[in-house]
């Protein structure tokens, strides 16, 4: 009836698209409302006509009936009439807002309504012209008929501001009361007036109650005013003034509900304070997420943009807030830090025939001093004190780079771990504390991919090396000088000069510019060189700071033999030739002493590549030749810069003895004959066949399906533009364009019948090599498992399984497990063969087999443990050594097979040690790359595109390792770990050194046995 806040859109007559009276006086024609007071047009509900209305209309689902309800206006608290639809709770009666799509044929009514209206008003034109002609406030309902003023009255009149008009239609009781005194009654007056009335109704309580003319309750509270909560709780407790204001609003017995509503209305409109007071009483809120936070956690859990955004949205509506702050410094940073990839696209011809398909090997790379620079200046504007004293300990001395680079999950990868600590350092805070963890001394980051199937020595020249190469010599030859701009929010710049500067500043006023230059001195490294002064091009904010300077780099390379093989320009002579030194394989088998351990030198490569380039007639030997046949790759880098490593090396050795181990048990305790061990060995050969054939059609639907749906649908669209055009030129064309995409959909659909055929072909033969085993153990009367499967049972209780990866040999992991539970797991072995053995088979030669096996793996264990010691002081350097040459005697007299990782371990890898530590070297990083890769790889699976993916990829991961997230990450590390106490401490302590008495015992065996100093 009446606009709630004047707001006609409150109206029903506005949802019936009326001027207010029109649709007053047209709901009235149809008998809804009736005119109530002919003077003020006030009309009032008729309810039953309402009723009757919803039950005939069949609105019930969607309307209430009507009912009345206080709302709170501008003018205070009035009475209206609401016609609901759907939510009541809702505070605004406005009533468009409440129709949802279903609801929306009420508007079929509405038009129905204008057509009458129309008529109506025509009618009432006609009839009656002045009664439109009324004042358009005049319009009430009657339960508000009070709330109409007079207005000309008011106008009339003036009086003195302190003095309070006394009106007879306000207030007729006072006017009768005061008499004439009334124009002249002050504020004053009237509020002792009031005192006095609430003193004499309100008994013992500060609220009165009253009603009003209309017969609703009223109430009126003295709310005290206070200084503090205290005073507020105090008089609270004391006036029981709130108490008195919810049993008002929603009377005795639902004083609960109304102090909900007003806790509700507070907590909406107050957050802040809202928050605050649940705090105070215990009650956590959950606070929104700073966007560090939640990247760290979104790295930490691998989740995409896509599932993130899936999340938010469930605990939004969980939570009822947005409990995610937006992230803006990711973006910011992502430009400010980027570093410029190279992308590229090489095809692979193998064996170099140009008639076989290629393989396809998209490439990208970065120059690796860039992502060096940038990481580290990165580190320190991020970085706490903490991290900058950190840093600092590797400005007195160098930081160490190492490359690491490995073919795996379909990807050969290349990555730099940058230190940034010093060795010294990290030995210190792991004497003193026991949280610390030397992950947290080094970054990482990916420098070049190469999407291929195998990577070879012509793969990585055309792709990546060159590249790679430039960004080592740059970081081999440099200093990196970290200057910091004026203001608080620049950011740090990286500048590379030479690393023999010296006397490195920045000076003002140069070229009479107001910008700094940073200047050097360079000498030359001859005697009595000059010595000249630099000026960098560059130039820098006015009073920009220095804020450190790395003196220089120290770069080393790790990764796989044969990579190192392929980076010296020997491709595939790992097998023969060493990369540290000139012997090969016969001279491997001496004694160390007996061998030629001439080191090999970038020298003797570069002039042993001239000369087979020279040597058109073909007439040097291969044994001249030393294994080289190629360019080297890395140009700057000497052959002190590999890394033996010790990853590869220790995996290599332990599958060696376990392989002969099984292949001992197969013939000498189980005596399998030649024909079942033949059939065992084609079961695996045709396991790890059918598993590369899997991957391979795995590979064919994610690529060559695509490609042929793609084509399919090209030529779809071809034959449609062929029925459109007329030119036969054009026709011709596209039907050229047509068949040539035909056949090749053809060719494709083939091949991927091929790959398909090749599964089911490896299947059958599994079948088969399985049927023919099961038969020939029945034919020998022994049809349960062999023994080397029952070892492997036992071998999974330590989680020790051969990994498909490696080609069924253990991976790093296991072979660490293997090493170090030697003893156990001997021992368990031991019991499995006694059981089982054939009956000719001594038991005397078990027990000596299974003593053996234990020392071997026990001296691996040794070895590599030692020779894996972080940053080794000389005692422990000369364990390593001690530990080494006691493994290889046994070795040798075991005569086990000295591979190229058995020379490399008894050559070359205690003299690395001895000079730079293997410790930190090892290339596990570079593993733990490839489960990255393969997390990204999932993360962005849908992506085809090779530019785009990898864009994606370097974005999260950018994201990911920046230095907040990386704080924030360990933080959370740090505070769950606590749990751990000092029992689990002591224990720890305990088993290691269990472990360091194990393997002294294990290496001083030997030494007494082989008489080794
Ligand atoms: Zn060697």
């Amino acid at each position: 009836m009446t606009p709630v806040n004047s707001d006609h859109l409150t109206t029903l007559s506005s949802v019936l698209g009326f001027e207010h009276h029109i649709g007053l006086q047209f709901l009235a024609g149809t008998g809804l409302i009736k005119l109530h007071n002919e003077k003020t047009q006030s009309y009032s509900v008729v309810q039953a006509e309402w009723e009757k209305f919803i039950l005939e209309e069949d609105l019930g689902d969607i309307m209430e009936s009507v009912n009345r309800t206080t709302v709170n206006t501008d003018v205070g608290k009035r009475k209206a009439y609401f016609i609901n639809y759907g939510n009541k709770a809702r505070l605004k009666h406005i009533p468009k807002d409440q129709l949802t799509s279903k609801q929306l044929h009420i508007i079929d009514r509405q038009l129905k309504f204008h057509r009458q209206v129309s008529k109506a008003i025509v009618a009432m034109r006609v009839s009656n012209n002045q009664a439109l002609g009324g004042r358009k406030n005049s319009v009430c309902s009657a339960s508000e008929a009070e709330e109409c003023e007079d207005e000309e009255e008011l106008e009339d009149t003036t009086f003195d501001p302190d003095s309070v008009l006394i009106s007879d239609a306000d207030a007729p009781n006072l006017a009768s009361l005061l008499g004439e005194s009334r124009k002249r009654v002050t504020k004053s007056f009237l509020n002792n007036l009031l005192l006095e009335m609430f003193k004499v109704m309100g008994i013992k309580s500060n609220a009165v109650e009253f009603d009003y003319k209309n017969g609703t309750k009223g109430c009126a509270i003295l709310v005290p005013k206070v200084k503090n909560y205290l005073s507020f709780d105090k008089q609270a407790r004391r006036l029981q003034w709130m108490k008195s204001l919810l049993n008002h609003i929603a009377g005795p017995d639902s004083m609960e509900d109304a102090a909900q509503w007003i806790t509700t209305y507070l907590g909406k409109h107050y957050e802040a304070s809202f928050t605050l007071a649940s705090e105070d009483l215990g009650f956590p809120l959950v606070e929104r997420m700073d966007e560090v936070s939640a990247e760290a956690m979104w790295s930490a859990a691998n989740v995409n943009v896509v599932q993130q955004r899936i999340i938010r949205k469930h605990l939004k509506f969980c939570f009822g807030n947005r409990i995610f702050l937006p992230s803006k410094v990711f973006k910011d940073d992502r430009t400010h830090y980027n570093v410029e990839t190279y992308y590229g696209f090489y095809k692979f011809y193998r064996n170099g025939d140009k008639m076989q398909k290629p393989e396809k090997c998209p490439f990208w790379t970065r120059d690796s001093s860039e992502v060096v620079c940038k990481e580290l200046t990165k580190l320190l504007d991020y970085s706490s004190n903490e991290v900058s004293t950190k840093l600092s300990s590797i400005c007195s001395t160098s930081c160490t780079i190492i490359a690491g680079a490995d073919q795996g999950q379909g990807a050969w990868r290349s990555w730099i771990k940058i230190s940034t600590e010093s060795g010294e350092r990290i030995r210190e805070q792991m004497a003193t504390d026991s949280n610390y963890d030397p992950k947290t001394s080094y970054l990482i980051s990916q420098v070049a991919h190469i999407t291929c199937k195998k990577d070879n020595y012509e793969i990585l020249s055309n792709t990546v090396a060159e590249r790679l190469s430039s960004g080592y010599e740059k970081l081999q030859t440099s200093a990196l000088v970290f200057i910091k701009p004026p203001s608080e929010q620049s950011k740090i710049e990286g500048v590379f000069i030479s690393k023999h500067a010296s006397n490195v500043q920045l000076e003002h006023n140069l070229s009479g510019s107001d910008k700094c230059h940073l200047t050097y001195y360079v000498t030359g490294r001859e005697e009595n060189a000059f010595t000249f002064k630099n000026v960098s091009e560059e130039t820098f904010e006015q009073n920009s700071k220095i804020v450190c300077i790395i003196p220089s780099f120290q770069l080393f390379v790790t990764g796989d033999l044969a990579f190192y093989a392929d980076v010296l320009g020997m491709p595939n002579s790992s097998s023969y030739w060493c990369p540290w030194c000139l012997s090969s394989r016969p001279e491997w088998q001496m004694l160390p002493s007996e061998q030629n351990s001439t080191e090999r030198t970038a020298e003797f490569q570069k002039e042993m590549y001239e000369k087979i380039l020279q040597d058109t007639a073909k007439r040097l030997n291969p044994v001249d030749k030393k294994g080289v046949s190629c360019q080297m790759q890395y140009k700057s880098l000497t052959l002190t810069n590999f890394v033996p490593p010790l990853l590869h090396l220790e995996m290599g050795m332990v599958n060696l003895v376990w392989d002969e181990f099984e292949s001992w048990i197969d013939n000498e305790v189980e005596m399998i004959p030649a024909h079942e061990q033949e059939a065992r060995r084609k079961v695996s050969e045709a396991s790890q066949l059918l598993e590369v054939a899997i991957a391979g059609k795995k590979e064919a639907d994610q690529t060559i399906n695509i490609e042929i749906r793609q084509k399919k649908a090209e030529i779809k669209v071809l034959k449609g533009e062929v029925r459109k055009v007329r030119d036969p030129g054009t026709i011709q064309h596209l039907h050229a364009t047509i068949s040539l995409l035909e056949s090749s959909v053809t060719e494709q659909t083939n091949a991927l019948n091929e790959i398909k055929g090749n599964v089911k072909k490896c299947q059958e033969q599994v079948a088969i090599w399985k049927k023919k085993l099961s038969d020939y153990k029945i034919e020998r009367g022994k049809p349960e498992a062999s023994i080397v499967a029952e070892i492997e049972m036992l071998l999974d209780q330590y989680r020790i399984s051969r990994g498909s990866y490696h080609g069924g040999d253990f991976n790093g992991v296991c072979c660490r497990k293997l090493v170090g539970n030697a003893q156990q797991i001997t021992f368990e072995i031991r019991r499995i063969l006694m059981a089982k053995k054939n009956e000719k088979c001594d038991e005397n030669s078990i027990e000596k087999k299974m003593g053996d096996l234990e020392q071997l793996l026990g001296l691996l264990d040794s070895a590599y443990a030692y020779l894996n010691i972080l940053y080794p002081n000389e005692d422990e350097k000369q364990n390593a050594k001690k530990a080494v040459s006691a493994l290889m005697a046994f070795w040798r007299s075991m005569s086990l097979n000295m591979t190229l990782k058995a020379h490399v371990i008894e050559c070359h890898a205690c003299p690395f040690n001895d000079k730079w530590g293997t410790g930190d070297k090892e290339e596990s990083f570079v593993e733990q790359g490839h489960q990255v890769g393969a997390r990204d790889n999932s993360r962005y699976a849908r992506l085809t595109n090779f530019v785009k993916k990898s864009e994606s990829t370097l974005n999260a991961r950018q994201q990911s390792s920046h230095p907040l997230v990386l704080e924030q990450q360990q933080k959370i590390e740090k505070a769950t770990k606590k749990r751990s106490n000092e029992s689990h401490a002591k224990n720890r302590e305990m088993k290691t050194e269990a472990k360091r008495v194990k393997r002294e015992t294990y290496v001083k065996k030997i030494q007494q046995i082989h008489k080794i100093q």
